[in-house]
């Protein structure tokens, strides 16, 4: 059943061009997911613009008309976020993936949304650049998407989130305003920074269309220790201990067994009998230094590890690098039967909480007699609990209770409840809880009012981040 007019719907066929538009059930079923295990409505209508312009029009008469509006890139959202939790439509930016211009002496590059990670660092490697932010799916999501939910990954230890690589964007406002925010400069003092607002907003203020990155030379050389562990706690004093020795490393993974045996077969290395957990940790350096500062973090691990393997082939790394980016998929592999799902944790805690927090996690887990499996970027203190669960009413219950547990133990640890992936519809609850717990409720307010200035008529990706009771 339609929920807009006719005429209204006509209107925004127009505005947004006819052949930038999808009508048929088959063309928008796929936009009905993401890749979280939380299913959202068929859009009415899936519009996938080539400008600005047409956006800007698009949202002006959804704005008119009270028609919601989600956004979405690349799709690979792990809360929800990309899909439609209210009758509306669905505006696809992945069109607009052309990078617009490159400037090494100032350090910059501007790409429009349906960018993919991958792809524009496989531009940039030809100058010997890289833009650091690196989700494990930068294959496939985009720097529009990665703007909008302040996306981490392996590297932020080093270069923290995408917040710290953005310096201005073009972003058109829920109600049809293009705005220009920041600059091409490293530096600005030049009032609100809005920029920053828009980073991590999940699509519930406007749609990012062009955003100016900053970018690095790529490190000159780099070598890998991987080191092998019974205990989960000496993971988190291994890696406190080579941070506290002023030693920053490039990447610093860890990985439970399961997680180890689901990538096992492209690892290709010797993992000894008794190993519980691994670490992965890149130092990068000079050619002539490399090896010495391996050595000085090698000398740290040894007191918590007998076995350590110091890789620096550049292939072999890279085989081991793209397995522990596949590790999600590949833990699809472990699960009991068909009807069992994964669903990834993501919270963060000061690097120097996690021998305890890590603890902690572990027995609330066992507690609560539900398989998990632990693995993340340990280096910024980011974990990802994964919890297998058939999904059934009650098995998505048990798991939003011990969520709401593991959540808990990271507010105490001085932590947050979602550290790369957004909150989504998939954590409005433990937003609330941290915010509480903060005796901060009036920041939520706040956050609401400002999108309330960015989209005056609510239509944007309703039901994310915050809750929303359905009409
Ligand atoms: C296998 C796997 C591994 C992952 N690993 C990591 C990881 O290591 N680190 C990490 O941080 N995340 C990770 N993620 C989560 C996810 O990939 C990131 O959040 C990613 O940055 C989202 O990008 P996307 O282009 O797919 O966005 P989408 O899924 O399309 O959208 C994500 C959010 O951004 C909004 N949005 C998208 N485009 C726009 C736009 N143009 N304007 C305004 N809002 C927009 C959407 O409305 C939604 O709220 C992983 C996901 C998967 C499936």
């Amino acid at each position: 059943m339609e929920t807009y007019s006719s005429d209204v719907i006509k209107k925004i066929v127009d505005a947004a061009g006819k052949n930038n538009v999808l009508f048929s059930k088959e063309e928008k079923i796929p936009y009905e997911n993401d890749a979280s295990y939380i299913g959202g409505l068929l859009p009415e209508l899936v519009i996938i613009p080539e400008n600005s312009f047409q956006i800007a029009s698009v949202l002006k008469i959804c704005s008119q008309n009270g028609v919601n509006v989600t956004v979405r890139s690349g799709g690979t959202a792990l809360t929800g976020s990309s899909v439609l939790q209210y009758p509306g439509i669905l505006i696809n930016t992945m069109k607009m993936d052309k990078i617009i211009d490159l400037n090494l002496s100032s350090r910059y590059v501007v790409c429009q949304p349906g960018v993919r990670l991958d792809k524009l660092n496989e531009y940039l490697k030809k100058y010997n650049f890289f833009y650091p932010p690196d989700p494990a799916s930068s294959r496939a999501s985009t720097v529009g998407g990665s703007i909008s939910t302040n996306a981490g990954g392996l590297r932020a230890v080093r270069y923290g989130a995408t917040k710290e690589w953005i310096l201005g964007a073009e972003f058109v406002t829920g109600n049809g305003n293009i705005i220009s925010t920041g600059e091409y400069t490293l530096k600005r003092s030049a009032g609100y920074d809005i920029t920053a607002l828009l980073i991590g907003s999940e699509g519930t203020l406007g749609v990012l269309t062009e955003a100016i990155l900053k970018i690095e030379p790529l490190p000159e050389e780099t070598g890998r220790i991987l080191a092998f562990f019974r205990d989960i706690s000496e993971v988190g004093r291994a890696i406190s201990d080579v941070k506290n020795a002023g030693i920053t490393p490039l990447i610093a993974e860890f990985m439970d067994l399961p997680t180890i045996d689901s990538i096992r077969d492209k690892l290709d290395i010797n993992i000894p009998e008794y190993t519980q957990f691994m670490l992965m940790i890149d130092i990068d350096s000079t050619k002539k230094s490399l090896m010495e500062k391996i050595t000085q973090a090698q000398v740290i691990i040894k007191k918590y590890s007998n076995d350590i393997i110091v890789i620096t082939d550049r292939v072999k790394m890279e085989k081991i690098y793209s397995a522990r980016k596949g590790a999600y998929s590949s833990l699809l592999k472990q699960r009991e039967n068909d009807k069992q799902i994964v669903i990834i944790g993501d919270l963060i805690v000061p690097a120097s909480e996690l021998p305890e927090t890590l603890k902690e996690i572990g027995k609330k887990i066992d507690e609560h007699k539900i398989k998990a499996t632990l693995f993340g970027h340990i280096g910024d203190g980011n974990i990802h609990a994964n919890i297998f669960v058939e999904n059934t009413e009650n098995g998505i219950k048990r798991v939003d209770e011990l969520q709401m547990e593991i959540a808990k133990i990271a507010i105490k640890h001085k932590g947050c409840v979602s550290a790369e992936h957004g909150i989504g519809t998939e954590k409005n609850a433990l937003l609330y809880e941290e915010y509480r717990e903060k005796n901060s409720l009036y920041t939520l307010e706040l956050m609401k009012k400002i999108k309330n200035v960015f989209d005056p008529y609510n239509i944007m990706n309703r039901g994310k981040i915050f809750y929303e009771k359905q009409d």
